[in-house]
This record gives C-alpha cells, structure tokens and sequence, in this order.
C-alpha cells in the first residue's frame, strides 16, 4: 500500500513503525473471510483491511480520531485472525495498538463510555479490588436486566451476567514464594499469578504448580509481579500498560539474577500474547528494551513449557472426549496450535476440533462488557460449533473463553491444565 508520510511525521517512531505495517498491506482482502466482526456484521469498515485503511487515513493526515473510526476499531476484538490469515505478513497487532493510543490521547468519549472504561481500568488489573467488584456484582445480579434496557448501560449489564454466582477463596499462591518439587529438581520457572484468573479460578494456577512440582520443576512466585497489562494496553492506555511491563520485568529480572530461570510460565494466554510482545512494547525505552527483550523470549504458555519437558506415562487415562477451544491469543496471537491438543492425546483424552474453529468466541478482554451484542453473537455461534462435536467437556487455556464459553454452553469448561494435571496424578477438576 502506498503511503505518504511526511518526513517530520516519520520522525516519530511509532509513526514509522505504522507506515512500514501499512506499506506491507497489498490490500488483497484475503484476511477479511476469517475477520469475526467482518463475517458477523458484513461491513468492510468492520473488516482488517477497512480498518487498515482508517487507520491510515487517520495517522497520515495526523488528524484526531472521530466517531467513525472509534466505531470501527472498537468493534475490534484483536483476536488476530488476520494475522493468521495475511500473506503478506501485515502486523495488525502492532498497527491497531497505535490506533487505539491514538484514539485515547485525541478522541473525548461519551460520559458513561468513559466511566465504564475508567471502571475497568482501575478494577480488573487489582486482584483485591476485582473480588471486592464481584461481591457487589452478584448483589447486583438480580437487577441486570433493567441496565440492559437503557443502551448506555449494557456493559453494566454484561458485567452483572458475566460475575460468578460465588467467588472462590483466595489461594496461598498469590503470595510471593517459592514451590519446590519433591523430587529430583529439573528445572526452575516463575509462574505468572495474573490479576483477574486468580480471582475467577485460583485453581488454574494451583494445577500448573502442582504438576510441575510432580515433574520435578520448581516453581517461584516472584515478589512484585502483577497484571500483565493487556487489559489497559487494549483500551489504548499506553502508559498504564507500559507502567505494568516495567513491573513485571523488574520482579522476573530479579528471579533471573537470583536462581535464573527456565521459563516465564503463563496459563493465560491473553497474558501471553502481552507479555511476549514487551519487547517490542519498550524497545524504545533504554533502561527497558534489553531486559524486556529478555523475558519476552523467556515467556512461554504453560503448554508450550510443558511440550519441551519429558514427560512420563498419565497416571490416569480419563477417556473422556473434549472439544479443545483454541483461544486466538493462543493460535493467532501466540501461534501456538499443536501443543495443547498433543498433550490432551497423550494425557489420555479423546480431542475434538469444533468447526469454525478460528473464529473468536466474543470473550477478548473487556469486548464481552463493552460491545455485548456483537460479543453475544460470536459466543452462541461458538457454543453451537462446540456443542455439536458431541465433546463431553470442553478444554480451552484462557480465562476469558472459559467464562465467555461457560456462560452458554451446557458442557463444563476446563482449563487445559487442570486436565492434564488430573491426568498425570492430581486432583480431579471440579465440575467433572
Ligand atoms: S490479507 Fe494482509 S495484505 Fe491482504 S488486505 Fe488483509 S492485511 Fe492487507
Ligand atoms: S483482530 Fe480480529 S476482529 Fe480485529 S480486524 Fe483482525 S480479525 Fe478482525
């Protein structure tokens, strides 16, 4: 794609950075047959390429964002399918994060649009402060429809339908520490405790720490370490996001210096997606990029880790059939697509594909509270497709699918690794 940037415009590097994306666009539109929104709303303005071209027009002519292109963009989930499917390897990812900052720093929302977006903001990434929230949510459960009613207030609605009916106790593990295998040591990894999965299921993280304890891993949770900073990082909050990366790569560093490690374990793959890309996120930052760089090749899915290991015969072969949900932080952000069905096989487990399987479930971050209809109906496409795979359960390795996914589908919703846990000797998932 031709662009014309004026010279004192390429002199900013995230306007170069922009115009070297869009120059690789040939505007083919080949990514717009798996674009969710594109194939849901049938609009080239809700596809990547009317995007990319918005986008364009935006930043070449250094313009403030309006209504139109915020529309448009924030019907984005950044599932990244595009990026799966462009040939001309466009970095979407990179050019709608620019977007977005674009958008927050130029473009004044609507009152209750701020509100909710500060709310979440200042929510999600605090693990105590998003347990408080859901304890007030479920009080408020009961009066979710009459918000539904008013347009305005449909992600208040959403927020209601999506909090659990119980809040789980707060696990032992979201204390700083460090979990020592029993046997043999063979290795030395830090988990991410994450923000908002502890709180929904503490139980993800105490199966990851579990089995790598049984294969001999030895697990740390770093002191300092927190939300990853997708959350705000997708709202166009760059400093917040960035805030969160220096964080985390000041605990991990630390851990590296001390015991070093082998990996930086994540078993939520949207935190994956992030933490993988804070190299590039502080590449200009000359305190940072280095270290950044470092934990960014350091991070790795908790199945990702897993596949490199050698892992002994399941104590237990459950048998059972799963439709394995491939989230798009893990196929299209991480590209990470055979470990986790090839683990389930070995454990045991009978894997499905549901159809479609490429498309997003509507989850995404905060997409299911700020856009629900569109959301509502990638999710019900998504169950339909899962339910007909004749699947006993449902497996998936990201917080935001298992919620989205259990809030209409009548099979539970497991995390990969409570499977694989249970398979190689711990405890079984609860629900099953
Ligand atoms: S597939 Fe790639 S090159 Fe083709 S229009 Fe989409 S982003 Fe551009
Ligand atoms: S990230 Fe997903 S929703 Fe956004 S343009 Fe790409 S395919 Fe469409």
């Amino acid at each position: 794609m031709q662009t014309n940037f004026t010279t004192a415009q390429l002199a900013d590097p995230h306007v170069a950075e922009s115009e070297k994306i869009l120059r690789k666009c040939v505007h083919c539109g080949f990514c717009t047959a798996t674009c969710p929104t594109y194939v849901t709303l049938g609009n080239e303005l809700d596809s990547p390429r009317g995007r990319i071209y918005l986008i364009k027009d935006m930043l070449e002519n250094g313009r403030p964002a309006d209504k139109e292109i915020v529309t448009h963009i924030d019907r984005c989930l950044s599932c990244l399918a595009c990026m799966t499917t462009c040939p001309s390897g466009v970095n979407y990812m990179h050019l709608v994060d620019h977007a977005r900052v674009h958008i927050e720093k130029t473009y004044r929302r609507p009152l209750m649009d701020r509100l909710t977006r500060g709310a979440l903001a200042m929510v999600l990434p605090h693990r105590g402060r998003f347990r408080a929230a859901l304890r007030l949510a479920k009080l408020g459960r009961p009066i979710a429809g009459a918000f539904d009613k008013v347009a305005a207030l449909k992600p208040i609605a959403s927020m209601l339908c999506l909090a659990p009916a119980s809040v789980p106790a707060t696990s032992p593990l979201e204390k700083p520490g460090v979990h020592a295998p029993k046997v043999a040591r063979k290795g030395r990894v830090a988990i991410l405790t994450g923000c908002a999965q502890p709180v929904l299921d503490p139980g993800i993280n105490e199966a990851t720490v579990s089995l790598l304890n049984r294969l001999g891993i030895e697990v740390v949770v770093p002191k300092g370490e927190g939300c990853c900073g997708a959350l705000v990082h997708h709202m166009g909050r760059e400093e917040a996001a960035l805030a969160s990366a220096r964080q985390n790569v000041d605990a991990w560093t630390r851990e590296i210096e001390r015991g070093g490690l082998d990996a930086i374990v994540i078993t939520a793959s949207g935190c994956g997606t992030t933490i993988k890309d804070y190299g590039f996120m502080l590449r200009l930052d000359p305190a940072y990029a280095e270290k950044a760089a470092r934990v960014s090749a350091l991070a790795k899915d908790v199945t990702e880790y897993l596949a490199t290991l050698d892992l002994p015969e399941p104590q237990r072969k459950p048998g059972l059939t799963v439709a394995y949900h491939s989230a798009c932080s893990m196929q299209h952000g991480q590209k990470i697509t055979r470990q986790p069905k090839d683990l389930l096989t070995r454990a045991g487990f009978v894997v499905k594909e549901p159809r479609e399987g490429h498309l997003c479930c509507g989850s995404a971050g905060t997409y299911n509270i700020m856009q629900p209809e569109i959301s509502a109906r990638l999710r019900d496409r998504k169950v339909k497709n899962i339910e007909a795979t004749g699947a006993a359960l449902v497996a998936t390795g990201n917080i935001g699918c298992i919620t989205q996914i259990a809030s209409a589908a009548k099979l539970p919703v497991v995390h990969t690794v409570k499977l694989l846990d249970w398979a190689y000797g711990g405890e079984k998932p609860a629900g099953l």
